[in-house]
This record gives C-alpha cells, structure tokens and sequence, in this order.
C-alpha cells in the first residue's frame, strides 16, 4: 500500500480516538543524531555489551560504566529535537494527542514542547551525587563525571538493566488502559516491561522501520523514517479538528 494511504488511515484512527496516547522508543531520535540500540550497522549493540549498563556494572567500576557511555551522553547533551518530536508536540497542542509515553533519556520531547510526557526510563538531564545528593546537570557532568559540589560519584537519573522503574511507569500503565489508540514510533518493543504497553491498546498504530512482537495486532504500521511520516499524519489530520 502506497506510503501516503498508510499515513491517511494513521490519521483517521488517531483523529477519530478519543484518548490517544504515543509510545516512543529510540528510533524517534536517531534523526537527531543519537544511536538506537537496535538497528543493524549503526545501533549501540553493535560494539557495546548491554552488561556493562546494568546497576551492577555501574556499582562495581562507576569510571569504566562512564567510559562506555559518555560518548552517547555528550551526543545525548548535544542534540536538538527532529521534525518527528515538533509533530508529536503539535499534535498534543492541538489536542489529538492526551500523553507521550517515552523510554528515552534525552529530554527530546520537552524540549520540542511536549507537556505531559511520561519518562518511564529516567532522564539523562540530570545527575545525582550518592556522597552528598547534590544534583548536577548533564552538561556539568558529561566531560568530568564528578559531582560539581563535592568532587563524588554522580549516578544518573536514568534506569539502569536491572533497576526498579520510576513511578512514571505506573502512571503509562494507566495511560496504555485508559487510551483508545496508542501510536508506537521507534521501538523495537524488545525492552520489558515497557514493551508489554501496547497489548493493553484497542487500535495500535506502529511507525518503525524495523519489525515488532506487536505488527499482527496493529491496524496500521508504517516502515518509513519517523520524522516524515510523523509530519504527514499531522498534515492529514487538519480536516478532523
Ligand atoms: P531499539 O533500539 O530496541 O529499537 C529502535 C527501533 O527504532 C528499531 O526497531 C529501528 O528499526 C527503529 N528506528 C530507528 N530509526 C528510526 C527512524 N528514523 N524511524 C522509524 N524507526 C526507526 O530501541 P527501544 O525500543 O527504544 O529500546 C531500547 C532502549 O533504548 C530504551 O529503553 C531506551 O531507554 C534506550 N535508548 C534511548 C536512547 C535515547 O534516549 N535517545 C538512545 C538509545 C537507547
């Protein structure tokens, strides 16, 4: 089916919806410039092993844990939101869209104008001391990952493999039962549990380039780049409100 038919009913189920909700993973920002984890040739895994982000990495030798990620955060600190994140803000503003559910770090979202988003992963944004509990921001840690007040080891605000979730993920929960549509962008769904959230869905709606456990139960997926398509259903939904 032509891309501009796929993007027609995207829209006609999401402006039809009466409480729709966005699930987005890191597939919405590699526009921006950031890594997913998955995707062939380019995704984190490719030459980083997920062990060394677990809580008992990051314990055990928090300077090697550093070494590993700071060069996703300092893409993370340097990136700006793409035409995918501004659509998804607009669509909110415009009321086609109630909550942003999100398993990225990167503060995205906020910063393209989303309102009620739902960080079920924590936020890089900031960083907390575990000598004295004195916040850094990210930028303030991102060359030097000491804490700025007492010189001690900062842990980010973000879960880590083997972490509890924040309470966000309770509140997505609630978001994933109550919608009447939910619209994945740039999640393999591989992650649990936030990549159990769309079976709760009634009309699931899937933008991702590559394939996920959930395909068969969405009425619409869409295998094209996030930013476009994004804009494209935004396009089409003028004529519903
Ligand atoms: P993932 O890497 O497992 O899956 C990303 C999916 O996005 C892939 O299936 C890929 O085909 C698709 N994709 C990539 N670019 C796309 C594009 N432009 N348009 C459409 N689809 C695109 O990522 P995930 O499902 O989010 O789960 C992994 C975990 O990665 C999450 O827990 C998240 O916290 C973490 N993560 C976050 C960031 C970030 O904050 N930007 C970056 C890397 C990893």
């Amino acid at each position: 089916m032509p891309i501009e038919e796929l993007i027609n009913r995207a829209a006609n189920i999401l402006g039809s919806a009466r409480h729709a909700v966005v699930l987005t993973g890191a597939g919405i920002s590699t526009e921006s410039g950031i890594p997913d984890f998955r995707s062939p040739g380019t995704g984190l895994w490719e030459n980083e092993d997920p062990e060394d982000f677990t809580i008992e990495s990051f314990n055990s030798d928090p300077q090697r844990f550093y070494r590993r990620i700071m060069p996703l955060l300092r893409v993370i600190n340097g990136a700006v939101p793409n035409n995918g994140h501004l659509a998804l803000a607009e669509m909110e503003r415009r009321g086609f869209v109630q909550a942003v559910i999100t398993q990225n770090i990167d503060n995205l979202h906020q910063e393209a104008g989303s309102k009620n988003v739902l960080e079920v992963h924590g936020s890089i944004t900031a960083g907390t001391c575990l000598s004295c509990g004195s916040k850094n921001k990210l930028h303030e840690f991102v060359d030097e990952p000491a804490c700025s007040s007492c010189g001690g080891v900062i842990k980010p605000d973000i879960t880590l493999f083997g972490e509890d979730l924040p309470p966000a993920f309770q509140r997505a929960q609630r978001e994933a039962m109550r919608c009447d549509c939910m619209l994945v962008v740039g999640s393999s769904l591989q992650v649990a549990p936030a990549g159990y959230l769309p079976r709760y869905s009634k009309n699931l709606l899937i933008i991702n380039r590559g394939t996920t456990p959930y395909d068969e139960m969405a009425r619409v997926v869409i295998r094209s780049p996030a930013g476009e398509v994004l804009t494209g259903i935004l396009d089409a939904l003028d004529v519903y409100r």
